[in-house]
């Protein structure tokens, strides 16, 4: 059987919890200790789609994003992309719209998802349910409400975007 591997670039503003993410997926642990990055380029994790095996490397950013100052090398050839914004950071919210374009100048089309972070947060939310389900219909992607810190919806997130690459 043919192994498929999938570059899968995780964006957002600064703090929304993108390394967080990829650590919780890939290692199954998590650090309330603020780490601007992983250490390393990415980090990978094998699953089971449709019974075939899908080894997805999660490409983490350099902790540059503040200063738009992300490579192009980091989004090269990236194959789906998880949209990222903060349940209690209302301007990571209104950066999607710009997330997204810059994916899709350097990558194209290509499978996306949007997830709000931090919903353990959300008696502090910047931005309502409904804010956040309108952003996704008009981007045209699925919305998942994810912690990770609590390890929900960490990893449905990433089982979608693999069927959703799958099915392409
Ligand atoms: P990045 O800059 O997007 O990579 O964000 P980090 O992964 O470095 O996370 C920023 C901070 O948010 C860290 O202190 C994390 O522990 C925290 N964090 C990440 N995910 C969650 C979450 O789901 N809930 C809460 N309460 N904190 C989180
Ligand atoms: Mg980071």
């Amino acid at each position: 059987e043919m192994e498929v591997a999938v570059k899968v670039v995780i964006v957002g503003n600064g703090a929304v919890g993108k390394s967080s993410m990829i650590q919780r997926y890939c290692r199954g642990t998590f650090t309330r200790e603020y780490k601007k990055t992983i250490g390393v380029d990415f980090l990978e994790r094998m699953l089971e789609v449709y019974d075939d095996p899908v080894r997805l490397m999660l490409w983490d950013t350099a902790g540059q994003e503040e200063f738009d100052a992300i490579t192009k090398a980091y989004y090269r050839g990236a194959q789906a992309c998880v949209l990222t914004f903060s349940t209690v950071d209302r301007a990571s919210f209104q950066a999607v719209r710009n997330w997204k374009k810059k994916v899709e100048d350097e990558c194209g089309t290509i499978p996306m998802v949007l997830v709000q972070n931090k919903i353990d947060l959300i008696d502090r939310a910047a931005i309502d349910a409904e804010e956040a389900e309108a952003l996704a219909r008009e981007l045209k992607v699925r919305l998942y409400r994810s912690s990770v810190k609590e390890d929900l919806n960490v990893s449905q997130v990433f089982t979608y975007l693999a069927e959703r690459y799958l099915a392409e």
